[in-house]
């Protein structure tokens, strides 16, 4: 049988956090271990009487093949976004995507030759690790610090060796919940320039900011058209419309247009109208708010019970939005050998190795605080920190 593979599906492995998610659906389990928005924040009721409306006004269009780009409609709808976001751009520079996740498996096939090195934070995204893979780049880890990737490290690869892109979560990152200062993405940008290679900033959590405005994207500071950005509806919306897009020069956007019609030639119609007519039926500022404020109180309780039951010696990041918190035990501690005892208990979590491509830290974890309650997240890190003391002994 394994004859008839190529190469990169006998490569291909099922990822670690793909079965555990399995094993988070067994009844009474807490999970800290997807990266699910809370169903709490869909807006099922709304899109009742939105289905309707996408029926009655464009019913046939819904139904037909559309363009690769994407409906005009919501492109302008997007460029409005982005310049909310203080990104100034025309609807030509912007490409509709099957979610994030399909412009991220797009920058590989666009960029990517065998070999080719790419930059990203390390930690950084696990399913952008599983997107770009398959192209064969060899990743070049970044360290980071509370402030972001850290650009004297970036820089000292930009000096020995070609990269191709720098691969950067800049707000509330997925894993580790930091996010990056204004001054380190405008000396980013310089980076790029000076050392002629490109950014694909990934942007799906900005709009989640609690505690602050979010930070302008590193797009905003782009003066020679070297940043792609993506990002999505997923967590402002809801994440089964698979709705996200790409904000690039028309240059390299010209490509991943072409390069998308072999995966689907086109986004999905009736998802694309529904996002459309949400936004123009329903206030957004008013319904992110809400979602800030049920993911705000997650947050806080998610940190206020580790304060209380994780043990000192154990570091965790304090995230200023988004739905991710890293925890980085003292050395020599597996996180990855706790985490039967602590799915034993009913609680689950992702070990922090998965998200390193290269050279794991095994002594971290990622928990997520947005898709458990508020008692959930305190019964489920007081049976973290119990199983955390013991190791500790
Ligand atoms: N990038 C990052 C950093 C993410 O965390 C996610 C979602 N987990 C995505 C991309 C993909 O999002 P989408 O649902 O739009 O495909």
């Amino acid at each position: 049988m394994v004859e008839f593979f190529s190469k990169v599906a006998v490569e291909a492995k099922a990822s670690d956090v793909r079965e555990l998610l399995k094993l988070t659906k067994i009844p009474g389990m807490i999970s800290f271990a997807g990266g699910l928005p809370s169903p709490d924040a869909f807006p099922v009721e709304e899109m009742k009487g939105v289905a309707v409306d996408v029926i009655d006004k464009h019913g046939y269009k819904a139904m037909q093949y559309g363009t690769t780009e994407g409906l005009a409609e919501l492109r302008t709808l997007i460029k409005d976004i982005m310049a909310k976001r203080h990104v100034n751009t025309d609807i030509s520079n912007i490409l509709i995507t099957t979610g994030s996740q399909q412009g991220l498996d797009l920058c590989g096939k666009v960029f990517i030759n065998k070999g080719d090195k790419i930059a990203c934070e390390s930690p950084t995204y696990l399913a952008a690790i599983s997107a770009l893979k398959p192209y064969q780049p060899q990743f070049v880890e970044i360290d980071m610090d509370e402030e972001g990737m850290r650009l004297d490290h970036l820089e000292k690869q930009l000096q020995s060796e070609k990269i191709k892109f720098i691969y950067t979560i800049p707000d509330f990152q997925n894993p580790s919940g930091r996010s990056m200062t204004i001054e380190r993405r405008r000396a980013m940008v310089d980076l790029a320039n000076k050392y002629d290679v490109l950014i694909v900033e990934d942007s799906p959590y900005s709009e989640l900011a609690y505690d602050q405005e979010a930070y302008a994207p590193i797009k905003s500071f782009d003066t020679e058209g070297r940043v792609i950005y993506l990002s999505t509806f997923s967590k402002i919306v809801c994440p089964g419309f698979r709705v996200g897009w790409i904000c690039a020069d028309e240059k390299y956007l010209s490509k991943y247009i072409i390069l998308k019609q072999g995966l689907d030639l086109h986004t999905n119609q009736f998802s694309q109208y529904m996002i459309e007519n949400y936004y123009s039926k329903y206030n957004m500022d008013q319904q992110i708010d809400q979602i800030k404020s049920l993911y705000r109180t997650k947050r806080d309780a998610m940190i206020e019970a580790i304060e209380l039951h994780f043990p000192k010696s154990v570091k965790t990041s304090k995230p200023a939005g988004g739905m991710f918190l890293w925890v980085e035990l003292p050395e020599g501690i597996d996180s990855k050998a706790l985490l039967p005892k602590a799915l034993e208990q009913k609680v689950a979590y992702v070990s922090g190795e998965a998200f390193y491509p290269n050279i794991p830290k095994k002594n971290t974890m990622r928990l997520n605080f947005s898709n458990s309650t508020v008692s959930e997240i305190h019964k489920g890190i007081k049976i973290l920190g119990e199983i955390l003391s013991e190791a500790l002994l």
